[in-house]
């Protein structure tokens, strides 16, 4: 069985390490292949290989960065199928969806390409007699990435081409279940001319991350991935003295107003729900139908939701896949098995879902609960699936303390053809991405993601302007140029003329 081995110094390198882990198929049910899981020997090298790498690639100009920012670019279009195969064979998504995010990862690389002009600095001339100031930013030195398996390429990109073109040197730490396209990644940036050592891939578990964030020689780190192990990677990665942005899971409520096109929502609440099963940070888990909406709006979803088609991601007939894993597929429904003795109304049952010829896969079928209430589990926590809940309050008002008392604040959306509604609700809920008839709000690459509260640790959000202020330090320089003989005017009060 093939291994996925780490990449270090511009080659696929053999490992100190014997441990290895499986990585499956979703969709069959089968395991396919085997990725090194690395010890401190295997971290340590990697580390190694882009500390050496950072003394010439800091040194290299920001114009032939960029230009190997565009080439890279180029082969993420050339490569666009191969990439979206490798992550809908290990993830289990739809080609269609693994191909969104290859798009969606790769605008950040065009951001990137931009970095001559995101690194200007600030000039000030004569700020005193014959004194300028001006300021620049510089990299950090060797970065870390540590990303989740639901975006196999996305998330690693919201990283790796800023942290680069600023002129640091990056270690990846994929995702373990899905370490395919991190391994291709590799290949495109030396194909595209970027220097040995300059991005390293190190595939593991926890072993690997913990030595990424006690490594003395790691300067910035960042994390992607569920709230716990985002406090635990923000809290010790702070204490061995390092930069962090530590991004976490997320409980994303849309809320529908009664002046909402009711046809609307519905397709866009069943997409953000269930596209990619559930397994996406901003997909929509808790609507929220605000007076007398509700009975008509579920209604709707019932209908729409036992239309969707469920299926292995590389048939072409398929809107969904299957989960990530068999302990994912039976987390997810012991949620709706608690649900339902809970009290709430199970409207669409997808817990005996089966797909024809598949019959070990890790299918879960659509589901939804209609009088979800707030204490109950599958309310309060990511169940990080095809589940959407139901909950009825009666005003708007109601709606947003519900969000504002729940712990995370990724994204949130509201339906209505108010602006009045639209402008109070972006103003006052306390979450970081906001959608106005927009179920999913992920910013653009120029701007920046993130969430509030538990859905974030550290003061930056990831890619975009916070990007480049994440992945550098300021400067700031003063300057005299005396002339030959100028008398010195130095003395030992600060000066004080006005
Ligand atoms: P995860 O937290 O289990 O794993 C994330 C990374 O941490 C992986 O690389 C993994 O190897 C490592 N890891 C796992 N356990 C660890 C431990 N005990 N100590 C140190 N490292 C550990 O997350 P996942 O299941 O891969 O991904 C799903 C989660 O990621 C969801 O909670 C989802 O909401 C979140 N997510 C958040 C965003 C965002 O932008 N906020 C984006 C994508 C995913």
């Amino acid at each position: 069985m093939d291994i996925y081995e780490h990449w270090i110094a511009g080659a696929a390198r053999p490992a100190n390490s014997n441990r290895l882990g499986p990585v499956y198929n979703p969709a069959t049910g089968e395991q396919e292949r085997q990725v090194r899981l690395a010890d401190e020997t295997d971290v340590a090298a990697a580390v190694h290989a882009a500390k050496t790498a950072f003394e010439s690639w800091s040194e290299t100009s920001v114009t032939a960065r960029a230009r190997i920012m565009f080439a890279f670019r180029q082969l993420l279009v050339e490569h666009e199928l191969e990439l979206a195969g490798v992550i809908s064979r290990e993830h289990g998504k739809t080609i269609d969806d693994a191909r969104g995010e290859v798009v969606r990862g790769r605008e950040v690389v065009e951001f990137a390409c931009g970095i001559p002009q995101l690194l200007k600095g600030d000039f000030n001339d004569q700020v005193s007699g014959g004194v300028d100031s001006f300021s620049f930013r510089q990299p950090l030195g060797v970065v870390a990435g540590i990303t989740p398996f639901n975006f196999p390429i996305m998330v690693p990109l919201w990283m790796h081409p800023i942290a680069i073109a600023c002129g640091n040197t990056f270690v990846l730490k994929p995702s373990e279940r899905v370490p395919g396209a991190s391994d291709l990644v590799a290949r495109l940036y030396r194909e595209a001319g970027l220097p040995d050592g300059v991005f390293n891939v190190v595939h593991g578990d926890k072993v690997a991350v913990d030595a990424l964030l006690r490594s003395p020689d790691v300067a910035a780190v960042s994390f992607v991935g569920s709230t716990p192990i985002a406090k635990y990677v923000h809290e010790t990665a702070t204490a061995h003295g390092k930069r962090v942005q530590a991004l976490g899971g997320a409980k994303n409520h849309a809320v529908v107003m009664p002046d909402a096109d009711l046809d609307y929502v519905t397709d866009h609440l069943v997409a953000a729900g269930y596209g990619s099963a559930g397994q996406r940070c901003m997909a929509i888990s808790a609507v929220v139908a605000v007076g007398p909406v509700a009975d008509a709006l579920v209604a709707k979803l019932r209908d729409k939701t036992r239309q969707v088609r469920i299926g292995p991601g590389d048939d072409p007939a398929s809107e969904m896949g299957p989960v990530i894993s068999a302990a994912a597929r039976e987390r997810i429904l012991s949620y709706v098995d608690e649900g339902r003795a809970a009290g709430a109304e199970v409207v669409v049952d997808g817990r005996d879902t089966s797909v024809a010829g598949k019959p070990e896969g890790f299918y879960v079928g659509p589901t939804l609960l209609d009088h979800v209430h707030p204490a109950m589990k599958v309310y309060t926590d990511e169940i990080f699936g095809p589940v959407l809940s139901v909950l009825r309050v009666a005003t708007l008002d109601e709606a947003i303390d519900l969000i504002a008392a729940n712990p995370y604040g990724n994204g949130t959306a509201v339906f209505t053809s108010s602006g009045e509604v639209a402008r109070t609700f972006q103003r006052r809920v306390p979450v970081g991405m906001i959608g106005v008839n927009v179920p999913i709000p992920v910013p653009m690459a120029f701007h920046s993601f993130g969430g509030w509260k538990d859905s974030l640790f550290g003061d930056h959000h990831i890619h975009g302007p916070e990007g480049v202020r994440f992945y550098t330090r300021a400067k700031v320089v003063t300057q005299r140029w005396p002339h030959v003989n100028e008398e010195s005017l130095a003395a030992l009060n600060f000066p004080n003329a006005t």
